[in-house]
């Protein structure tokens, strides 16, 4: 193989850019010509693509966003579109791509394979909601930014005895609460995963206080019900003030840990490793810190499964 393209599509992730240095440098240092892609299947169907040298990824393993842009592609779900970005590659003599993506993006690398594209996929996506792997780029560095915000709310609401609601993002996959509502002490996680119960989290609240409680953290993922509404409820069950705290694209941005860097790094130089040996139509991922590499089409079969034991213990700590 000697071309090879790598892109970033759908929503963008702390560590897209970690992935981006590492297929290219491994590229570059094994003897091939690198091409970067600009938003994503967009940039593919109208040719935006541009030769990547060594330096074209200085500087960028630290810094939040993609350098490459990201976009969502309607044209590229149609068979039509897709043949258009399919001459594109044949163009520009591109043998092999990396995409760097979620679900949705690893559907559109499936059907190019299927074309007989060599295509690899990379998580990069905050929401952890891919269930072949353990982790996806980006998810603990959104962790780590909903950590900061609690941080700070809570300095603010023990001095005023207040409740807070923190809605965080994750789609449909409540990881991102789940995991920072552990870490970062939350009397209640409220997730799509579970069922919860206002009566209950309101019970919580109450007793807290009367033990001395000075303020409690609730965390809320995003899309179950109107955040102010359910901090209203509480108000009016418990008599405690309650704020309420959207996140929103915070969590989508800033300097990727070095959990996602290290993870990006492994991920783009075994991307560009199956590519060299002919492999296709295969995501990679992590288990137990182990790199693996799976079928596209089985890898987005499995349903996730909800970390019962992370929940568990969360609700026994914040007793
Ligand atoms: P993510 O990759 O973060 O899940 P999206 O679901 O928005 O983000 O998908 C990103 C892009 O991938 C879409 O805009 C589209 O171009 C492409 N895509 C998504 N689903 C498909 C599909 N079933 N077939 C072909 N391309 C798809």
């Amino acid at each position: 193989m000697r071309t090879i393209g790598v892109l970033t599509s759908g929503g963008d992730a702390p560590g897209m850019n970690a992935a981006i240095r590492a297929v290219v440098r491994a590229g570059i240092y094994n003897g091939m010509k690198v091409m970067g892609i600009e938003r994503g299947y967009n940039g593919l169907i109208n040719g935006h693509i541009k030769e990547m040298e060594l330096s074209s990824v200085a500087d960028i393993i630290h810094r939040g966003g993609t350098v490459l842009k990201t976009a969502r592609c309607e044209e590229f779900k149609t068979e039509e579109g897709r043949k258009k970005a399919i001459n594109v590659l044949k163009v520009f003599g591109i043998e092999g791509l990396v995409v760097i993506g979620g679900d949705g993006s690893f559907a559109g690398a499936q059907k190019l394979s299927e074309a007989g594209i060599k295509t690899i996929g990379i998580p990069g996506t905050i929401d952890n909601d891919l269930a072949y792997t353990d982790y996806t780029i980006g998810f603990y560095t959104a962790v780590n930014t909903v950590l900061d915000a609690i941080g700070k709310i809570r300095d603010t609401s023990a001095s005023h005895d207040r409740a807070n609601i923190v809605e965080v993002m994750g789609r449909h996959c409540g990881d991102i609460a789940l995991y920072a509502g552990l870490a970062g002490g939350a009397e209640s996680v409220i997730l799509p995963e579970e069922e919860y119960n206002i009566d209950e989290i309101c019970k919580k609240l109450i007793q807290g206080k009367n033990r001395g409680k000075l303020h409690s953290i609730i965390m809320l993922a995003e899309g179950l019900g109107n955040a102010f509404e359910i901090g209203k409820k509480i108000e009016e069950v418990t008599n405690i003030e309650t704020k309420v705290t959207v996140l929103g694209h915070i969590q989508r941005g800033g300097n990727p840990t070095a959990f996602d860097r290290i993870l990006a790094s492994r991920m783009g130089a075994r991307a560009v490793e199956l590519l060299m040996d002919g492999a296709s139509g295969r995501v990679v991922g992590i288990r137990a810190n182990q790199l693996i590499d799976m079928d596209i089409h089985e890898a987005l079969l499995i349903e996730k499964k909800f970390d019962k034991e992370i929940s568990e213990l969360t609700k026994m700590l914040s007793i």
